[in-house]
């Protein structure tokens, strides 16, 4: 498989986003901790901690994949309010919600197929939009974060947990060096397949820096915009009001 996205034609593009995401589907859980050190499990319960959201609210979990977010979100708003996990792949999607029924998480809970760039939603149908590790790999993030706000009721927030800019420069060449060189290994060895966690660390390194994010979500009509480091900016939470 070619993995040189740069040069490729959005349409294809889109397809291979797609192959990857279906060829990690089963491995994706355990890939994650293997990279992370578990720590994303931390990164995701402060995402969701921070987010606000209420008992009762509608909560819209978009690139929702294998349902992390989602059963956190499921814990605050509980069974009076919704969580509608949207992803644009079927494997990532089914994995999610048969993980989540196995916990028995089914009341409250939505799944839907979908794009982020054109959402099968009207407009101010949410209370909350969430996407966390999932806006690098949308084609046209402006359409996305424009979908976003769309959907969103007056007052509604909108939050991104996402791959940043590491901030301290020595701590750069360590990050690279498992970016590189480990991240590509344990790909090889735990889910016998390189080429997509050599994806992982080139979309890292090609999302916009923090400021840059922050700057789109304000063009997308988004307020109050904000953004937060975790571990030394390798993750950012961005923040956006529709106001
Ligand atoms: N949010 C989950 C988490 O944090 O564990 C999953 C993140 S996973 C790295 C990225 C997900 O984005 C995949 O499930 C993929 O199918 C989905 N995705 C990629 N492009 C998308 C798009 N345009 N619209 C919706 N989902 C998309």
């Amino acid at each position: 498989t070619h993995f040189g996205f740069r040069d490729v034609p959005v349409a294809e593009k889109k397809k291979l986003v797609g192959e990857v995401f279906s060829s990690v589907a089963r491995q994706y859980d355990l890939m994650n901790d293997l990279m992370s050190l578990g720590i994303h499990r931390v990164w995701k319960r402060y995402f969701v901690g921070t987010s606000g959201v209420k008992r009762g609210d509608r909560v819209l979990d978009l690139a929702g994949g294998t349902g992390d977010i989602a059963a956190l979100l499921h814990e605050r708003v509980g069974e009076t309010g919704s969580v509608v996990l949207g992803d644009i792949n079927a494997q990532m999607l089914g994995v999610g919600r048969d993980r989540l029924t196995d916990r028995g998480l089914v009341r409250g809970l939505e799944y839907v197929q979908l794009n982020a760039e054109a959402l099968p939603f009207p407009d101010a149908s949410f209370d909350l939009v969430t996407i966390a590790f999932g806006l690098r790999n949308v084609t046209d993030k402006a359409k996305a974060l424009g979908e976003m706000h769309r959907v969103l009721r007056v007052g509604g927030r909108a939050l991104v947990l996402e791959f940043s800019e590491v901030k301290p420069a020595w701590f750069r060449p360590v990050y690279d060096f498992h970016s590189f060189q480990v991240l590509p290994r344990l790909g090889k060895l735990f889910a016998n397949d390189a080429g997509s966690y050599q994806y992982l660390a080139e979309s890292i390194r090609k999302h916009p820096p923090q400021d840059e994010l922050k700057a789109m979500m304000e063009t997308a009509g988004f307020g109050r915009c904000d953004y937060r480091n975790l571990s030394a900016g390798i993750c950012a939470i961005h923040s956006g009001y529709k106001l």
